[in-house]
């Protein structure tokens, strides 16, 4: 457990669209993807990759049901019930964008510097809502539904992590806001994206990354195993 050798690499990515559609079509069902032909397909490969990875790691597969490249996206990438969305903007030259995305890093705004971190951080987010929809906590719709608007299953596990990082040397006489900021500003902010980034941090860097991040991935998969 936990070493960056127990995760595995879904594919080696997409060399064509037609490609890309192909997967898209016969592994999740999504037949009427938005036309991305006019992004980078190496930028939008390195995305799937990250993002895919992540799902297969939780065997989340089911909760990506929508693939979509908007032009004018405040954010890079988004995930909401079933549906990833990416900026067109970022994924449209691939070494500008890349470029942006190690500046963000440099900022400390995000945890990762590339394309894979950012699908990656986006599957975090498509694994909650996974792990909500699959929880046996909630006995109504009702419950079900308050828990993934107040992301209850990420605040949970990041609440864990904390814990138990705080009992290593690493995290001893350490704040929460300082471990979570020593993730990024970005997960400093709120713990859903503590969450993401944590789990884009680790299955990025590996052993190499945020030791809280690491906490993060190994906490959710044993609340996957119940
Ligand atoms: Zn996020």
């Amino acid at each position: 457990m936990g070493g960056r050798g127990s995760s595995t690499t879904v594919n080696n990515g997409y060399s064509s669209f037609s490609q890309l559609k192909n997967t898209l079509s016969k592994k999740y069902g999504i037949t009427n993807p938005d036309d991305f032909s006019d992004v980078d397909i190496k930028a939008l490969s390195e995305t799937m990759q990250g993002f895919e990875d992540v799902l297969k790691d939780f065997g989340a597969e089911e909760v990506f049901q929508g693939l979509y490249v908007d032009e004018n996206t405040r954010e890079d990438g988004s995930y909401g019930f079933g549906n990833l969305s990416l900026s067109k903007k970022k994924l449209r030259n691939y070494n500008r964008g890349d470029k942006e995305l190690k500046q963000e890093h440099a900022n400390r705004w995000s945890s990762t510097d590339s394309f894979k971190g950012l699908g990656a951080h986006e599957g975090a987010h498509a694994v909650e809502y996974y792990l909500t929809r699959k929880s046996k906590a909630f006995k109504t719709d009702k419950e079900r539904n308050l828990a993934a608007a107040k992301n209850k299953i990420a605040n949970d596990i990041v609440n864990e992590a904390v814990r138990r990082i705080k009992k290593t040397p690493y995290g001893k006489g350490k704040s929460t806001n300082e471990l979570l900021s020593s993730i990024s500003l970005y997960a400093g902010e709120k713990k859903v994206e503590a969450f993401a980034e944590g789990i884009a941090n680790y299955k990025i860097k590996g052993k190499k990354g945020n030791p809280l991040g690491r906490e993060i991935y190994n906490v959710t998969k044993k609340y996957l195993k119940g």
